[in-house]
């Protein structure tokens, strides 16, 4: 069967907003639709939107359905084919569809949805598309089986058209891309700086990733990661900048470990971390700052010590989105989103880490340390080092 068509559905989220803020989102949507099809070379004629749904005409809906399922706001997609909305015409393709999808002693179920006026009720295709199928293809021993069909023959018909298809690809909603403040977001290539990048990109902020490089502490296979990762993460935001912050981060390590407990190493450096990405913020016009996060991961990762990081930086909110997941509900994420495998690549972990970070920093004696290092200095000049580079 020749597919003609993608049916995309969003609402969702979406579809609860006022009509303003609906329809805002709804342009986004489409744009970033558009700019995912013209980054994968998938071509199209046109672009029907109904409330709830776009209807793409395209020869490639197959790809284009696969692709969009990455587009933040898309519910799901089908490669479908259109035809008039009579009953006829739709029982006719619903059954050339069955006799490529439907194999010896399989069970099938049809399903309508129907938004217009017709002469018939969604319950009358699903029945004269059911009795179609079975009598075609007798031969075949196919049974229905509504609650858990092996297949699904699907048909939406809407107005004077109509579409159907048999493959419903999920996506994961949220809200469009840019329809909130690119963020910048601390991301070290590890998995819960990753998802949390995916979290709030699915909100809506577009990202720009700050990489640390810790070397000597690190290496080579630490930077390669974290930017193999940005790519990953890249793929869910097409049509949007593809840069990457790479700051030089060894030299502000090193001064660190020359003049302080080996405990406080952890702390400082991402103090250190965070007023970097404050300055990029600002150069940025970002809204926030994201960082991977989440309570007791770490030694670092205290509720306490978190609130003794979030303290070096005063004009940016730090947002966690993973703050309250833990290691098995991140790495599910990370699965779902296709960026574990890259995220658990091997790669030298930091070798200033102590062995015993503190859990319970003092604020004041964090600060003391502090006094003897030239804070200041060291942000201007790592900013004034930082790579800003497009994977
Ligand atoms: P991740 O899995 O993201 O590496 P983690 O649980 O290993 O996080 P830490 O190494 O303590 O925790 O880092 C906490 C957070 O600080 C990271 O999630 C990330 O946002 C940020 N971060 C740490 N190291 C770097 C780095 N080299 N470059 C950029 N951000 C970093
Ligand atoms: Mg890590």
């Amino acid at each position: 069967m020749k597919f003609d068509t993608v049916v995309v559905r969003f609402g969702g989220e979406i579809g609860v907003k006022s009509e303003w803020t609906r329809k805002a989102y709804e342009k986004l949507l489409l744009r970033n639709i558009k700019k995912t099809l013209k980054h994968h070379n998938v071509s199209y004629e046109a672009f029907i939107r109904k409330r709830g749904r776009i209807y793409i005409k395209t020869k490639q809906a197959k790809e284009a359905a696969s692709k969009l399922t990455k587009v933040f706001g898309v519910s799901s997609t089908s490669p479908a084919v259109e035809t008039n909305s009579e009953l006829d015409a739709v029982a006719q393709k619903a059954v050339e569809l069955a006799d490529e999808t439907l194999k010896n002693n399989a069970s099938f179920a049809v399903r309508c949805r129907r938004i217009g006026k017709h002469p018939y009720s969604s319950m009358d295709v699903c029945r004269e598309v059911g009795e179609q199928v079975l009598t075609r293809f007798k031969g075949r021993n196919l049974r229905v089986d509504l609650k858990n069909p092996q297949h699904t023959i699907g048909v939406e018909v809407r107005d004077k058209k109509a579409y159907v298809f048999t493959e419903t690809l999920h996506g994961v909603d949220g809200f469009p891309l840019g329809s909130q403040s690119r963020v910048i977001c601390l991301l070290s290539g590890g998995t819960d700086s990753a998802v949390a990048c995916w979290l709030v990109m699915k909100r809506g902020c577009p990202i720009i990733p700050v990489y640390f490089d810790n070397a000597p502490f690190t290496d080579e296979t630490t930077t390669a990661r974290a930017l193999d990762v940005a790519k990953k993460l890249f793929e869910w935001s097409i049509g949007f900048p593809r840069k990457v912050y790479m700051v030089p981060h060894g030299e502000n390590i090193r001064k660190i470990l020359e003049k302080n407990p080996k405990k406080l190493t952890c702390i400082l450096c991402k103090r250190m971390m965070y007023r970097i990405a404050e300055h990029i913020a600002e150069a940025e016009n970002a809204g926030g700052i994201v960082t991977g996060e989440s309570i007791g991961e770490q030694a670092s990762q205290t509720l306490h010590n978190l609130r003794i990081l979030s303290e070096a930086v005063a004009g940016y909110p730090v947002h966690r989105p993973v703050l309250g997941f833990n290691k098995t509900e991140t790495e599910e994420t990370a699965r779902k989103i296709s960026v574990f495998e890259v995220t658990t690549r091997k790669a030298a972990s930091c070798s200033a880490a102590p062995k015993k970070p503190a859990i319970k920093a003092e604020l004041e004696k964090v600060k003391k340390a502090e006094e003897k290092l030239p804070i200041e200095r060291m942000v201007e000049e790592s900013v004034k080092t930082a790579k800003i580079i497009t994977v």
